[in-house]
């Protein structure tokens, strides 16, 4: 039994990143989402918040079965080593994305030679996505319920 983790900020999880755990869960019998705790970006959500919005996305969409929320600290690798997954997940959406995942790939191979590091592509409606962008949106106030989970977007609306 192989368990993948994908590991992230996940500030907030959106429709992107949950394409991409349901699809890891279709090639992986065990999928742990692993809520990196302080990122060097300002965050929106705190690390709980984070961990909890993710847990209640994954029961919201029915995935939480195989799939589970963890939030964790330290270097990737560590962590991936002590819950005993062999497998990075990442999702790339562009070059920078593919730029950025080459040398973070390369940097955990050199770290740790027995993870491995899976990429999948974005799905097309999420290729321009990510939380950057919905934390400006929701900020300005705009309206980001079509770009992330329900529990997420009421969440957003809640910080008004
Ligand atoms: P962000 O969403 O701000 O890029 P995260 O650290 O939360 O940052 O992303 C975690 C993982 O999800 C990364 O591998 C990232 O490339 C991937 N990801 C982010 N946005 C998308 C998206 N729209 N589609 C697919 N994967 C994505």
């Amino acid at each position: 039994m192989t368990v993948a983790l994908y590991p992230g900020t996940f500030d907030p999880f959106h429709n992107g990143h949950l394409d991409i755990a349901r699809r890891a869960l279709a090639l992986f019998n065990q999928l742990i989402i692993a809520v990196y705790d302080q990122p060097e970006k300002q965050l929106l959500f705190s690390h709980e918040e984070r961990i909890a919005l993710a847990r209640e996305v994954l029961t919201e969409a029915g995935i939480d079965g195989r799939a589970s929320v963890m939030g964790y600290s330290g270097l990737t690798v560590n962590f991936a080593r002590q819950v005993g997954a062999r497998v990075l997940i990442r999702g790339l959406r562009n070059s920078v994305d593919f730029n950025f995942e080459l040398q973070q790939a390369q940097t955990n191979h050199w770290l740790a030679e027995d993870i491995e590091v899976i990429c999948l592509f974005a799905n097309a409606p999420n290729h321009f996505l990510s939380a950057t962008l919905i934390r400006q949106i929701a900020k300005l106030g705009g309206d980001v319920t079509a770009l992330v989970p329900a529990c997420v977007a009421r969440a957003l609306r809640q910080l008004k």
